[in-house]
């Protein structure tokens, strides 16, 4: 069961098609046709229009729309850029690495076409550290295939467009997906976001034009340029357009990728695709976008899957990675491991990120370790207040979120671990911690 509301899939084509990875196969069934069009047809603004029109928004979490953000380049600065953010790191995020492996072409031309468009003629897929077996294995040799037949290069398939494409692995790390420190780390110095404005569109790479777009975002873009904007908006729904992949894990049956039209229902998403829920449990919180979302409960399973209705519920679909809980999952556990994560993953430089990730984590622990109060729930609460809306990047802020709705709907869980104040052995110590902000 499951993908019905496509008869073809978009982003994941080779699991329609056997062995798309290789270019003969791709190109035998219309792989490089958009390029061929755009560049025997259509001027670059042609392109940058019609992905304009097909209302492609970004996939890497903002949703941004596609088209607008390489409107934004400056057409008299010149070299611009054009990088891939292939650094797909949020817990539960696993479809890029899929498109990578097994469907690079589309990405490779989805990459040209959007050089094109813009006017760079360079571009690199930065990936994250732990992706070298994706790249080294599959990603490289199809760049590799890509240059020998011409679709890299000096003069694309005889035309005046030239452009190279390279291949960047950083370190492995999360902030590194944030466009700023990806662009710090591809240009060798350390991984820490930068304070905008300027946007990267206009001082990006190297101080220069660029556009920055998620993997998944410019797979989409070589069937927009064949089939039209009309066609693509044939998925999804009026401001959400198209298919996206949803990546579903935690307490399912079948936990995958999953490529769907914008706007299907969770319930679908859990039902249908993912089988249902372990042993026939009940739902107990969904977190949609990874460890960065607030957690909506089992009154939202008919909440469909589109930036806005997600929106209005309180969340976010963000890059689209669904954590299921069931009743079986300690909600603090839960919660203590996204805390511990971007505890792990903070990059230091501001310090309500910094000092605010390290005193979750231990208040949290201390919690589920039999020594908390009442008073370590409040102070929790007490942090999270005082991150928000106070960090340097968007990093910190995602902490807040799913801390705040884990203790809103599970209070009761948390508030059982706490014993009463007399009872408790020393914990970090509360006085302290209000030294810190
Ligand atoms: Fe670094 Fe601050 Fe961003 Fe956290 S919020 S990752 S410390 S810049």
């Amino acid at each position: 069961m499951g993908n019905e509301l496509i008869d073809k899939y978009v982003l994941f084509r080779h699991r329609d098609v056997e062995n798309i990875h290789q270019i003969e196969v791709y190109r035998a069934n219309d792989g490089y046709r958009a390029l061929e069009k755009a560049l025997k047809e259509m001027q670059p603004g042609d392109v940058t229009n019609v992905v304009k029109a097909s209302g492609l928004r970004g996939r890497g979490g903002a949703g941004f729309p596609a088209g607008v953000k390489w409107g934004f380049i400056p057409k008299d600065i010149y070299p611009k850029y054009v990088v891939v953010n292939a650094d797909e790191s949020e817990p539960g995020t696993f479809k890029d690495r899929e498109i990578m492996t097994y469907n690079p072409h589309q990405l490779i031309e989805g990459i040209i076409l959007t050089c094109y468009a813009v006017g760079a003629e360079t571009a690199y897929i930065y990936g994250r550290g732990e992706f070298a077996p994706v790249f080294r294995d599959h990603l490289q040799q199809a760049v590799a295939e890509a240059y020998r037949h011409g679709y890299l290069g000096r003069n694309i398939l005889g035309s005046e467009f030239s452009m190279e494409l390279h291949l960047h692995l950083g370190a492995g790390a999360y902030i590194c997906g944030e466009e700023t420190a990806l662009l710090s780390s591809l240009e060798g110095q350390m991984g820490q976001p930068r304070s905008r404005p300027p946007f990267p569109a206009v001082e990006g790479l190297y101080a220069k034009p660029t556009v920055i777009n998620n993997v998944e975002t410019l797979t989409n873009v070589p069937p927009i340029v064949l089939h039209g904007s009309d066609w693509y908006r044939q998925y999804g729904t009026e401001k959400s357009p198209g298919t996206k992949i949803f990546s579903l894990s935690g307490r399912v049956n079948k936990p995958g990728n999953y490529e769907l039209p914008l706007g299907t229902p969770i319930r679908y998403l859990i039902e249908e695709c993912g089988g249902g829920i372990i042993d026939g449990k009940a739902v107990k919180g969904i977190l949609p976008a990874g460890a960065s979302s607030a957690i909506i409960g089992p009154d939202k399973l008919d909440t469909t899957m589109d930036y806005e209705a997600m929106a209005a519920a309180g969340t976010m679909l963000g890059s689209a990675s669904f954590i299921i809980l069931d009743e079986t999952v300690d909600a603090v556990w839960a919660a203590e491991k996204n805390v511990k994560f971007f505890k792990h993953e903070s990059c230091g430089k501001c310090s309500p990120c910094r000092e605010g990730t390290f005193w979750l984590v231990n208040v949290f622990r201390k919690l589920r370790e039999g020594h908390g109060t009442k008073q370590d729930v409040e102070l929790l609460e007490t942090i999270i207040e005082q991150m928000k809306g106070n960090t340097f990047c968007l990093l910190g802020e995602f902490v807040v979120p799913g801390v705040r709705t884990s203790i809103d709907l599970f209070r009761d869980e948390y508030e059982a671990l706490a014993v009463a104040e007399e009872e408790t052995t020393p914990g970090p110590a509360k006085d302290l911690i209000h030294t810190f902000f």
